[in-house]
This record gives C-alpha cells, sequence and structure tokens, in this order.
C-alpha cells in the first residue's frame, strides 16, 4: 500500500533507466555526497531519484553550521572529516561553499554542562580539532553580546563555522554526474520490490528500475521508505525555525556560531545582519513546515539570560523545515541485517549537512564491503530494537 502519493508532472530530458547497480532515494546532501562517492570509486550504474528538485528538502534550511564539536567519538569522526573535506572543496570541486571559520562558542551555565564540555574537548583534541574551555570573560571578550554573569565557561573551537549546503549540493550533484550517475528530480520512488531474501526492483512514477540495492537517504520522509521493505526507520519530523534579522547599515561585530547547552538558543551573523534560532520545546512533531513566530518566547526568555541585546530580535523574515529526529538524536548510517541490500544514511537531527561527505564516504563503503576511515556500528539502526546502545551527544540541539 503506497501512502502520501504526491502526483508529479514526468520531467523531460533524462530517461529514467531500466536496471541500476544501487538507487539511492533522496536528492539532499547525503544523497548527493552518496551518489558521487559511489560513482568516484568506479560504480556504474549508480542511479538517484529525488521527488522534488536537488537540496529542496531539510538541505535548503541550514545556514549550514559546520563543526567537529560532539562528545561522542564517533560523532566526532564523522565532524572532522567531513570539516576536513568542506575545507577543501574549492580545491576539489573549483566550488566555493561560502565557508566562515567563525568557530563555534557552546554557552556552559551549569556545573554538568561544563564536565562534559571539559571531556568531550579532551576527545576532540584526540582526534586533532582545536577545542578549548574559555571563562566567562574571555566568552565574553570572543562574543561581546553575551551577559558574562549568566556563564560558568564556554567550550570554543576556531575552525568550526558555517557555508552554504545549495552550493555543496550542487557541487556534490556535479560531480556525481560528471563521474557517471544518473542524477533524476522530479522521480518519486513509490514501491520496492522483494523477493529471494533481497532487493528486486523499484518502482517510480516513471516507471520500474531492476536493482538489487537501494540506499535510503529520504530524510524526514525516510520512515515511509522503510516501510516499503519492512525495515523500521525510526525517524520522526520536527519543525524548526530560524529567523533573520534586518540587515543594518554596518554589519554587527563578528561572533562565532554560538549555542547555549542549557536552553538550545544560538545565533551568528548572516551579512551585516543576525540569525537567531531554539528548538523550541512546544513544538509539536509533523511535516508541518510553514514558518509561524511560536519559538520566539522561548528565544526571548534565553536570550534575556544569555544575550540580553538579542531579545526580540528585529526580525525580517525567516522560515522553517524539519528536524529528521530519531529517538536519540543521532544518525542511522547501515545496512540492513534483515534484508541484503538495503543501507540507509538517515535521522541526522538536525546536524546532517556537517555530516555530509563523511556519510557519503561510509556509505560508498558499506556498499563495496571494505573498511572506512571509521567504522559506523556506532550508527545502526538495531539500537533502536531493545535501546541497548543508545548514543548519548551532548552537542545537539
Ligand atoms: C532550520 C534548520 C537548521 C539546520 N541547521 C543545521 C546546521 O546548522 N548544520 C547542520 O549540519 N545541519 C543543520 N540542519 C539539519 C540538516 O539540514 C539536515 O540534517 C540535512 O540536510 C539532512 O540531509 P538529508 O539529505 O538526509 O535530507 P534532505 O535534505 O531532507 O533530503 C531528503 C530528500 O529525500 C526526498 N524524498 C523523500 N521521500 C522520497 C521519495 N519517496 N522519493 C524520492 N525522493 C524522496 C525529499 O524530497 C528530500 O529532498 C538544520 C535543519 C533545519 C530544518
Amino acid at each position: 500500500m503506497v501512502n502520501q502519493v504526491v502526483p508529479l508532472a514526468l520531467p523531460t530530458g533524462v530517461a529514467q533507466p531500466t536496471d541500476a547497480d544501487v538507487v539511492i532515494i533522496g536528492g539532499g546532501i547525503m544523497g548527493v555526497s552518496t551518489a558521487f562517492h559511489l560513482a568516484e570509486a568506479g560504480v556504474r550504474n549508480v542511479v538517484l531519484i529525488e521527488r522534488g528538485e536537488l537540496g529542496t528538502g531539510s538541505s535548503a534550511k541550514p545556514l549550514g553550521g559546520v563543526r567537529s564539536t560532539f562528545s561522542d567519538p564517533a560523532n566526532i569522526a564523522l565532524g572532522k572529516r567531513s570539516l576536513d573535506a568542506y575545507g577543501r572543496f574549492g580545491e576539489r570541486f573549483g566550488v566555493d561553499i561560502g565557508l566562515r571559520k567563525v568557530g563555534y562558542l557552546f554557552l556552559c551555565r551549569n556545573e554538568q554542562e561544563v564536565l562534559d564540555c571539559e571531556r568531550s574537548g579532551v576527545l576532540q583534541n584526540d582526534f586533532g580539532s582545536v577545542n578549548r574551555m574559555v571563562s566567562p570573560d574571555e566568552a565574553l571578550a570572543i562574543n561581546p553580546f553575551l551577559n558574562k554573569d549568566a556563564l560558568l565557561a564556554a567550550a570554543y573551537s576556531p575552525d568550526d563555522g558555517f557555508a552554504e549546503p545549495a552550493k555543496a549540493v550542487a557541487a556534490y550533484a556535479a560531480a556525481a554526474r560528471a563521474a557517471g550517475a544518473t542524477l533524476l528530480t522530479g522521480t518519486e520512488a513509490l514501491d520496492i520490490e522483494v523477493g529471494n531474501g533481497g532487493i528486486k526492483s523499484i518502482t517510480t512514477n516513471r516507471g520500474t528500475i531492476r536493482t538489487n540495492a537501494i540506499v535510503c537517504a529520504a530524510g524526514a520522509w525516510s520512515r515511509h521508505v522503510g516501510q516499503m521493505v519492512g525495515v523500521e526507520m525510526p525517524v520522526t519530523p520536527v519543525r524548526r525555525q530560524i529567523g533573520m534579522t534586518r540587515q543594518r547599515a554596518t554589519a554587527y561585530p563578528t561572533v562565532p556560531f554560538t549555542l547555549d547547552l542549557s536552553t538550545t538558543m544560538y545565533f551568528h551573523n548572516y551579512n551585516n545582519g543576525m540569525l537567531v534560532g531554539i528548538s523550541n520545546q512546544n513544538q509539536a512533531a509533523g511535516f508541518g513546515r510553514d514558518f509561524s513566530h511560536e519559538w520566539l518566547p522561548e528565544f526571548n526568555a534565553a536570550a534575556t539570560i544569555c544575550a540580553p541585546s538579542l531579545v526580540e530580535p528585529d526580525l525580517e523574515f525567516g522560515w522553517a523545515g524539519l528536524y529528521e529526529n530519531t529517538p536519540d538524536h543521532n544518525a542511522l548510517i547501515g545496512a540492513s541485517d534483515k534484508l541484503p541490500g538495503f543501507f540507509y544514511a538517515t535521522g541526522f537531527s538536525g546536524h546532517g549537512f556537517l555530516q555530509g561527505p563523511a556519510v557519503g564516504e561510509l556509505m560508498r563503503d558499506l556498499y563495496l564491503g571494505r573498511p572506512s576511515f571509521m567504522d559506523p556500528s556506532t550508527f545502526s539502526a538495531d539500537r533502536f530494537i531493545d535501546d541497548s546502545a543508545l548514543v548519548r551527544e551532548v552537542h545537539i540541539i
């Protein structure tokens, strides 16, 4: 039974192949990074299907924070590998993705947060990332918007920053096509045929593709893809919103991507304005993506404590998108034990842009059955069968 079918006008141009070695569902950062890494490694007949346009799902929504500031070693490894890859994007793809290494500053307002940040800083340094604790005075010097009296300390990582996801998606898509992959837009996965213990074909609004391998990179919509093959993909969509203040005649002082651990309030520069947001607690799960101001009261309450001059920000516009949350707010990366040929890279729970390059590498190596730069088993979807090995990550919102 197919749910949520959206009739699409058939696109003209590239024909849908009848056979593929691997079909990737989803044309966000995960799908295009995976397509590129597979095609670059010599996998022939890589087909990516995207029901809309490339990069118009959640990957259209961040002003892409990129960082290796995490507490779980596997997340640090993904963040560091991706940060390095984004740093080399210009050289590798000839594309400027607007990477700005303004740093990340995580605000600590209780003893537990200080302990957590101290511990994760040591781990990050072991991975070769630069992270150090700073005093309230130093935090204020780095970010003059802060109320230093509210802080016990902060964790500062100067090599982190933000970049533009649309440019990264376009660069991977162009490089994947150049390496021989077929990327189809306006093409929706409707059903997947399974038989003889494996995958047989996938049916889209343009016809059927015979294939033995599928990568689910369908972001917030992944649960439905899993249902097509009877594999549980525990991904829940949650609306998250960003506000942009009016552009000023002169820029605000440049500040790091600053995030309050206690409330999840965050802000950083956007040209001459400021980008502000919070993962507000009163947001119910669902696919709605209308922009509203329902998050503002929580943002204002947090700003009153941490950065009083940002209370009632002078908003000019904003937008809403979906976090693709898993129960422990960490990714699902792996291959199904129950259904050979079903791979997944989804559930990034609001930090998928920054993990995109590394996850593309992991998916390539999982598909090719070879060791990778790290062991991805931490992120297996099986951890939710008995909740025995959930990932505890401090630096996510
Ligand atoms: C407001 C906001 C701010 C964020 N800020 C950051 C940040 O600062 N840093 C960061 O790293 N991350 C951030 N994120 C999270 C990040 O955007 C996501 O984790 C990431 O984009 C997920 O990429 P994806 O490729 O998995 O999913 P998506 O980009 O959503 O791609 C999935 C695609 O699958 C397609 N699809 C679904 N079902 C089907 C089907 N049946 N057939 C064909 N196509 C299908 C969809 O159309 C979609 O385009 C933010 C997210 C939001 C909403």
